[in-house]
């Protein structure tokens, strides 16, 4: 290894094949949420500190032990985004979005938690996510994980990955149950972990989402929150299900699921998968009717989900498509310019071309064919005019067959027919 500078522990540089799964799983979102009618933004990659201390909550992980947090040049607090919700939520507030609502918002990009680094945990990753804002309809809900099923059934990974689903209540449903969990957790003060009992007195409910070996009996045997659900919650869960069962989205039910974050309302979820260790959650969310208020707006009801890029790129199967590239090699060194040329104006037309700036002819296509390209076009002297080759490595009769025809109607007028074998 160079005695450069390193990759700081937990990024990653991503290239080859692992970059084409990243790049699919992106382009596959952007193509549902365009379905979905979800307007794609941009937000900035920080923000003031305050933007997530306020709407994440000061108990919850990220924000008390995982964010990025420095002063600037002007002494100013500033936060690198640990996700999105916050940052769209404050937009939505500043940008004066609320004349739009509801509103159906999408990006996909960077987010940087100081976790422990493992397969499947980074501390810069990627998610995608997807927010509506201004509904309090279930059908919101409804939408958003109806979009998400067809996510993972677009990118083939539905078979492996269930619906975990939860009803957080509303206020009243989380008073009586979470004056029921500080009881339960209360008899079990001694056994709880040191994170578990600083979050007994601000948010009891994060104990059931705990990861320490130590609560998960406890929290195992905590109350459940159906004891404690009110009439209108019972409702609004049930018109979610209702919703679910309509699109033929299968779920199941987990009464323990909480989220992280502490503004959460009503519906919660988790995609989660068995395939990737302990690391088993792609795609999770809820609604989170407080938060707008708590970042000093109006009472906004609220709805959205988070997916990591990563772990979605490593469930997918190797991407199969064909868009192939060519090499346009000529075949004298007089013929170089007039390749050049060639390939310039087939990339014009719209075919991707790779062209070697040196070596003989030989040398440029062994080189094309350990890069994996799919054909080589060759320019070559023929009864003293320039023709041209092509010989195709890889793609199916049809695929060849198109290639050839696309290669045609830019090249034919200035050359003629396209002579070649394997085409
Ligand atoms: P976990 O329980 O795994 O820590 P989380 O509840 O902190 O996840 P969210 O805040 O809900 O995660 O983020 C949404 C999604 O982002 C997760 O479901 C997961 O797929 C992904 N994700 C979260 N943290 C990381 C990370 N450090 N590295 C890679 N992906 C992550
Ligand atoms: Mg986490």
């Amino acid at each position: 290894m160079s005695k450069g500078p390193q990759r700081i522990r937990g990024t990653q540089d991503i290239w080859g094949e692992e970059s084409e799964r990243f790049a699919t799983v992106a382009e596959t979102f952007d193509r549902i949420r365009r379905l979905f009618a979800f307007q794609r933004i941009e937000i900035p990659v920080f923000e003031a500190t305050e933007v997530f201390a306020r709407s994440i909550g000061e108990t919850t992980d990220i924000v008390s032990k995982e964010m990025y947090t420095f002063p600037d040049r002007g002494g100013d607090s500033l936060t690198l985004r640990p996700e999105f919700t916050a940052g769209i939520c404050r937009a939505y507030l500043s940008e004066g979005w609320q004349q739009h609502a509801p509103i159906k918002l999408a990006t996909h990009g960077p987010v940087f938690r100081y976790e422990r680094p493992q397969k499947g945990r980074y501390r810069q990753f990627h998610q995608l996510d997807a927010e509506i804002i201004g509904s309090d309809s279930p059908l919101a809900d409804v939408e958003l994980l109806v979009m998400a099923d067809q996510l993972l059934g677009e990118l083939g990974i539905a078979d492996g990955v269930t619906l975990q689903l939860n009803t957080l209540g509303d206020a009243e449903t989380r008073d009586g149950w979470r004056t029921a969990l500080v009881a339960h957790f209360e008899a079990h003060r001694g056994n709880l972990s040191e994170d578990s009992l600083a979050r007994l007195d601000k948010n009891p409910l994060r104990i059931l989402d705990s990861k320490d070996p130590r609560d998960r009996p406890i929290a195992d045997s905590a109350p459940s929150i159906d004891d404690y659900l009110s009439g209108p919650a019972a409702e609004f869960f049930g018109r979610v299900t209702e919703g679910l069962d309509a699109a033929g989205v299968a779920w199941t039910r987990n009464a323990r699921l909480v989220r992280g974050l502490d503004y959460y309302r009503h519906t919660a979820f988790e995609f989660v998968t068995d395939r990737l260790g302990a690391q088993g959650t792609v795609l999770a969310g809820g609604r989170y009717d407080g938060l707008i208020e708590a970042l000093g707006g109006p009472f906004t009801p609220a709805v959205g989900w988070a997916a990591g890029i990563e772990r979605l790129a490593m469930l997918i199967d190797k991407p199969a498509r064909y868009e192939p590239i060519i090499a346009v090699v000529p075949d004298q060194p007089y013929l170089e310019a007039e390749a050049a040329a060639l390939a310039h104006r087939l990339r014009a037309g719209g075919v991707a071309v790779d062209i070697a700036y040196r070596g003989s002819c030989k040398k440029r296509i062994e080189a094309a064919k350990k890069k994996g390209l799919d054909a080589v076009l060759l320019l070559r002297e023929q009864s003293q005019s320039p023709r041209l080759h092509l010989t195709c490595y890889s793609g199916t009769d049809e695929e060849r067959e198109r290639l050839r025809l696309d290669i045609m109607s830019v090249t034919s007028s200035l050359y003629g027919g396209l002579s070649g074998k394997g085409t």
